[in-house]
C-alpha cells in the first residue's frame, strides 16, 4: 500500500460551535455525527448488513467518528465504503486514519481525484469575500490535497452509491469541481454536502448557535458561483423530502422545499458574494 498523506498545510484550526459532539438520529437509516464544525452521516440501519459513512470529519478525530460509528452499528463495526460529498479539509481531515482503521475503498467524484491524490490544491480560499470572522480566518484553512493514493475510486458513472443500492449520486458542482450530493428517491432524502448549507459559516455568530437556515455554498471556498447556482436550482427541482448537510441542522418538509426554492430563485441576491476573488474574476 503506497503511503497516504494529508495535506502539507493540514492542522488544527480553531473552530466556534457550541454543539460539538452532537449524534442525531435524522431517520431510521440517517444518523448525523456533528463533528465541531461539520457533519458526517451513517447511512444504513443499525441492525443492517452495510452502512456507509458520508465525509471523514475535522483532523485528529478519528477516534471519535469510529467511537460514534461503534455506539450506532455495535463493536468492530465498519463502514463498506467511505464516499465523499467532495474533498475539502474539513470533509476529509481524519480520513487516513479511518482508512488504515476500517481498510475500506473511498469513492468520490472523478473531478475531484486530483484534490484526492495530491496532485491539485484547491484554489485558495477567498478571505476578500464579505462575510465578517469566519471569511477572514479562511487564508489559514488548509488548501494543498490529501493524498489517499490507490484507496479513493471515482463514483460509478452510472450514478449507483457503492454499498447504497437505493441512493443515485448527483453532480452538484460550484463550492467544488467535483462535488456530488446523494438522493434517494422512494422517500426524497437527500445528501447534500455544502452545495448549500443550513449555518452561514461566513457569520461567526450564526456558527456558534448553528441556527437552522437555508444558505448557499460557503463563501470562501466556492470559486464557480454559476455552476453552485446551477447545483441549487438542480436540487431544488427534485424537491427533496429530508435534507442533511455538511454544514447545519437537518430540514424536513415544507421548510425544507420552501426554503429551497427561495433559496435557488434569489441565489444572486441571497447566496453570491458581491464582491471577492471568484466573482471579479468572472467578468
Ligand atoms: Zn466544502
Ligand atoms: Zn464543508
Amino acid at each position: 500500500m503506497s503511503r497516504m498523506q494529508y495535506g502539507s498545510d493540514y492542522k488544527n484550526i480553531p473552530t466556534y460551535s457550541t454543539e460539538s459532539g452532537n449524534v442525531t438520529e435524522v431517520l431510521p437509516d440517517l444518523c448525523t455525527y456533528t463533528n465541531k464544525i461539520v457533519n458526517l452521516h451513517m447511512v444504513g440501519h443499525p441492525d443492517a448488513q452495510d452502512f456507509v459513512l458520508v465525509d471523514a470529519g475535522l483532523t485528529n478525530s478519528a477516534e471519535a467518528i469510529i467511537k460514534v460509528v461503534e455506539d450506532r452499528f455495535g463493536e468492530g463495526a465498519r463502514p463498506g465504503a467511505i464516499v465523499l460529498t467532495h474533498g475539502h479539509f474539513d470533509h476529509v481531515g481524519s480520513i487516513i486514519e479511518l482508512i488504515e482503521h476500517w481498510d475500506v475503498p473511498v469513492y468520490a467524484h472523478k473531478l475531484e481525484l486530483p484534490y484526492l491524490t495530491g496532485r491539485t490544491p484547491y484554489p485558495d480560499p477567498d478571505p476578500t469575500v464579505e462575510g465578517g470572522m469566519m471569511a477572514k480566518m479562511s487564508s489559514i484553512y488548509p488548501k494543498e490535497p490529501v493524498d489517499l493514493a490507490e484507496n479513493v475510486h471515482p463514483l460509478p458513472a452510472d450514478g449507483t452509491v457503492p454499498y447504497l443500492p437505493e441512493f443515485e449520486w448527483i453532480h452538484t458542482p460550484g463550492h467544488s469541481d467535483g462535488h456530488v450530493s446523494f438522493y434517494r428517491a422512494s422517500d426524497g432524502t437527500l445528501i447534500v454536502g455544502d452545495a448549500f448549507v443550513t449555518v452561514q459559516q461566513d457569520s461567526l455568530y450564526k456558527t456558534m448557535v448553528q441556527k437552522k437556515e437555508i444558505h448557499g455554498p460557503p463563501v470562501y471556498f466556492t470559486n464557480d458561483w454559476e455552476a453552485a447556482k446551477a447545483s441549487v436550482e438542480k436540487l431544488a427541482s427534485i424537491e427533496p423530502e429530508t435534507a442533511v448537510f455538511g454544514h447545519g441542522k437537518a430540514l424536513k418538509g415544507e421548510e425544507l422545499r420552501e426554503g429551497l426554492n427561495t433559496l435557488a430563485e434569489n441565489f444572486d441576491e441571497v447566496a453570491k458574494p458581491s464582491h471577492g476573488r471568484y466573482i471579479d474574476d468572472e467578468k
